[in-house]
């Protein structure tokens, strides 16, 4: 029985979804174009992409026969091509409400897991991860950083990821987004080091290549923090206006994830442009030596036991 499952958007969520492709085996995967290179590394998945600017209709003739839909986006593209593929259909639960509410009164219950709530829209159960496919690898020893995130308050201060990279032991690479070419060359130079390593692409093709062989990444709440936890790369993870509680942490609990205790958190969905009450306590207040202590103890707990 082949099912497809839509996820157009973003690099966060389609790569939780590669948990439910593992497990379901025989799926046709509709993404946007931009995202289709990582699909094609996850298990089991046929892919089709979305090209920019087209409709639903052109998009659904596309695709081949499937038996049943299952409709991780929400949106009402995705509704509209689940309306043309006309089989049976299962739908995220979005938890909208719920979440405006823990970010409002603090007080909700936090929604599951992104990962599981899409196993729970697919009837599957997750296995661990890797749920990428890997090459036949060797490890670089390298640590990972991944300094960038979609907005503002979710971004660590540049200045403690320089002191990062210039405690870090060993080979050090910065990992980012083309935008993100500056923050990372700031940081470079920050650090003093003269031996970092830099990628800032558009794709993912030298990112996933690099970040398959390190031993661990650092990196806020953001899409590469989560491509590493498919990939099964072990996450030091670093939370400000958002909590891992609320749904956005690497499926198996394959990293620490750390934040500071504030009553403001969290204080926004998404993260945003600037912290509402200014002092941006959440990321000022998480010190360089807890990073690195948690970095130190995820690099020891992994050494050896990596697949390969
Ligand atoms: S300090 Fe509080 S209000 Fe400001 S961004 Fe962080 S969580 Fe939000």
């Amino acid at each position: 029985m082949s099912a497809l499952v839509l996820r157009f958007s973003s690099l966060g969520d389609v790569v939780l979804a590669a948990g439910v492709t593992a497990a379901l085996g025989d799926v046709v995967f509709g993404t946007s174009a931009a995202l289709a290179p990582l699909v094609e590394r996850f298990e089991g998945r046929a892919v089709v992409a979305l090209t920019p600017g087209e409709s639903p209709w052109s998009f659904a003739r596309r695709l081949p026969p499937v038996d049943r839909v299952i409709d991780l986006q929400g949106s009402l593209r995705s509704y509209a091509v689940c309306m043309l593929v006309n089989q049976p259909t299962t739908r995220i639960a979005k938890h909208g409400l719920r979440r405006r509410a823990r970010v409002a009164l603090k007080v909700a219950p936090p929604p599951l897991n992104v990962a599981e709530r899409y196993a729970e829209a697919a009837g599957v159960r997750l296995g661990p991860t890797p749920w990428m496919r890997r090459g036949p690898i060797a490890q670089s020893g390298a640590v990972a950083l991944a300094p960038g995130a979609a907005h503002l308050t979710k971004r660590w201060p540049e200045a403690r990821w320089a002191a990062l990279a210039r405690g870090a032991q060993g080979p050090v690479v910065l990992l980012g987004g083309e935008a993100e070419a500056p923050l990372l060359a700031r940081i470079a130079e920050g650090s003093g080091r003269d031996d970092l390593s830099l990628i800032a692409e558009r794709g993912f093709e030298r990112t996933l290549l690099t970040l398959e062989r390190c031993r661990a990444l650092v990196a806020n709440d953001s899409g590469l923090m989560h491509l590493a936890g498919a990939l099964g790369v072990p996450v030091v993870g670093l939370f400000g206006p958002t909590t891992p509680e609320d749904g956005f942490w690497v499926w198996a609990g394959q990293g620490t994830a750390l934040g500071v205790e504030l009553p403001c958190r969290p204080c926004a969905r998404f993260g945003g442009p600037r912290c509402p009450i200014g002092d941006h306590a959440c990321m000022e207040e998480l010190g360089v030596e807890r990073v690195l202590a948690a970095l130190g103890e995820i690099c020891s707990a992994g050494a050896g036991s990596r697949p390969r």
